[in-house]
């Protein structure tokens, strides 16, 4: 029997890749997928051009606030993929109420619909910066959260929000937190996409504080691994950190960005005011997630980086547009 998902945010970064892995050559198959995507500034059509006529893709451009629409689509499917959802830490700082509408509304709206449904299984895409910030060692899911930026504040509020619907009514929630994603098809506002692009235009990065700030990093495939196995083989109401397991400070990545550009420091990078309330570090253990699941992040960082850039270097027609844009 086909398994129909509702895949919110298909069309941002990290859900179109999950699409185009699902329906691609090497996806399970037995598979329908919906993307249900408001299309924001981050949302974009031609991140599903691979599949766009797949005939077991549907797109619907809809809000997963619109309860009326969610209540519709969750009555003809049998499990949610959740991404859709504001993502970027430096737009929550400017404002939160989006943040807040999407990530906390938005989830309860399709939780509600969910159950009403009896939908089989729910994948929440959460996030390591749920946890806060930490100097030494790593997270294991049963940390508590302590999140510091509106961003990670309306995650930590969704994760808890999804965890209550297993526990107070026992639908089959799985919670994901990853680290830092990259790779191909990631909007120019992020930390490497937008430097890739500044370099190849020649212009300087913008480096935070003194550059000390430090992350894991993990390639979207390896996350859309990470998913899968939840999806397929996650126990329900549970947590399961995913990470790359490179990490680098920021100045460490600028180094290697600057590299593979062919650029210098001196040149190019210009100290800038740190990030209001910036955390230093996260870092998520991972043990569950092997030890249950096997997960294994399998992109080494050199290999997956020189293939980014390779990308947004073959494709300014994509990136271009969205910086112009967004005023980039
Ligand atoms: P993205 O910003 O690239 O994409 C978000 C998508 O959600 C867009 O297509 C947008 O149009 C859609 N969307 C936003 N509001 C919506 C609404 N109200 N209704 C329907 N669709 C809406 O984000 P991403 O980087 O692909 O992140 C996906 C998920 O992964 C998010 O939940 C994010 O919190 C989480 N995450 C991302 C990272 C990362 O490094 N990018 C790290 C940890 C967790």
């Amino acid at each position: 029997m086909t398994t129909r998902i509702l895949v919110t945010g298909g069309a941002g970064f990290i859900g179109s890749h999950y699409v185009r892995t699902l329906l691609g050559p090497a996806g399970p198959g037995e598979l329908a997928v919906t993307v249900l995507d408001a299309l924001t500034y981050a949302g974009n059509p031609a991140n599903l051009d691979e599949v766009r006529d797949h005939p077991r893709l549907a797109f619907v451009k809809g809000d997963i606030c619109d309860g009326e629409l969610v209540n519709e689509l969750l009555a003809e499917h049998d499990e949610v993929v959740h991404f859709a959802a504001e993502s970027h830490v430096d737009r929550s700082i400017l404002g939160a109420t989006d943040f807040i509408r999407t990530n906390v509304l938005g989830t309860q709206t399709l939780l509600d619909a969910a159950l009403r449904h009896e939908v089989g299984r729910f994948v929440h895409v959460s996030t390591d910066e749920v946890y806060g910030s930490i100097d030494t060692g790593s997270w294991p899911e049963t940390d508590p959260l302590s999140p510091n930026s509106p961003y990670a504040a309306s995650k930590a509020s969704s994760d808890l929000i999804a965890l209550a619907q297993h526990r107070t009514h026992g639908l089959d929630v799985r919670v994901t937190r990853c680290s830092n994603n990259y790779g191909h098809h990631q909007f120019p506002e992020k930390v490497i996409p937008l430097f890739i692009t500044n370099l190849l235009d020649g212009r300087k990065v913008p480096l935070y504080g003194d550059g000390g700030n430090v992350r894991d990093w993990l390639h979207i495939d390896d996350h859309v691994q990470g998913i899968e196995l939840v999806r397929t083989n996650g126990r329900p109401g549970e947590v399961y950190n995913i990470g790359g397991g490179t990490e680098l400070t920021n100045k460490e990545l600028t180094a290697l960005l600057l590299e593979a550009c062919g650029a210098d420091w001196d040149t190019s990078v210009e100290y800038v005011t740190d990030r209001k309330g910036h955390d230093r570090r996260y870092s998520v253990d991972c043990r569950k997630a092997r030890t249950e699941l096997g997960y294994e992040p399998r992109k080494d960082f050199a290999t997956g980086l020189a293939e980014t850039v390779r990308w947004y270097r073959e494709n300014r027609a994509w990136w271009e547009p969205l910086k112009e844009r967004a005023a980039l």
